[in-house]
């Protein structure tokens, strides 16, 4: 079975969570089956033209397989969380939801300057959470090399806010 079969098998669709309207992509199955998730580290790693000399995992899904492919590639891990969690100093970054703001933060040390790094997150919706965390990284003064999703909902058009920061943009699954 090819590896965008396995993971459309495994995932569970939940309809009308968290909120009436939205289909809810349920990975947590993915983690159930450990022979997949090792074949979705791979197939990230095996993506990257370059590699990256850190990874960024977007609170909270995206540090499940952000950790597995930074350690595989034996390189840092960074994470992206929402305003208020990270215990020591931090940048953060506003931006726009569907209705009204939401904030997201870096530990001020997690990047070095002039560094390349991969985002990651387990799902591209509109796109407005991995734009976010791409301006927080530019804001460290390191750059952006791409962008990892197990999902991409391309119907949303995400990819269109994403592509001025890299056009590099991998989602295993598309619906
Ligand atoms: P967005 O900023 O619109 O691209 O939304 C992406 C974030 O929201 C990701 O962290 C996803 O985990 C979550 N998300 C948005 N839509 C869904 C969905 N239909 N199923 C699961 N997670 C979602």
């Amino acid at each position: 079975m090819n590896i965008e079969t396995a993971i459309k098998q495994a995932l569970r669709d939940i309809p009308d969570f968290p909120k009436p309207g939205i289909l809810f992509k349920d990975i947590t199955p993915i983690f159930y089956d450990q022979k997949l998730c090792t074949q979705i580290v791979d197939e990230f790693i095996a993506r990257f033209e370059t590699k990256p000399d850190a990874i960024v995992g977007i609170e909270s899904r995206g540090f499940l397989f952000g950790f597995l492919v930074a350690n595989k590639l034996d390189i840092p891990f960074v994470l992206v969380r929402k305003a208020g969690k990270l215990p020591y100093k931090t940048v953060s970054i506003e931006y726009d939801l569907e209705y009204g703001t939401s904030k997201i933060e870096m530990h001020e040390d997690a990047l070095q300057k002039g560094w390349n790094v991969i985002i990651h997150d387990d799902l591209l919706a509109t796109g407005g959470t991995a734009d976010a965390a791409a301006n927080l990284v530019k804001k460290l003064g390191a750059n952006v090399l791409g962008f990892n999703f197990v999902i991409g909902l391309d119907f949303l058009g995400g990819e269109k806010k994403l592509i001025n920061h890299s056009k590099n943009i991998t989602c295993l699954v598309h619906f």
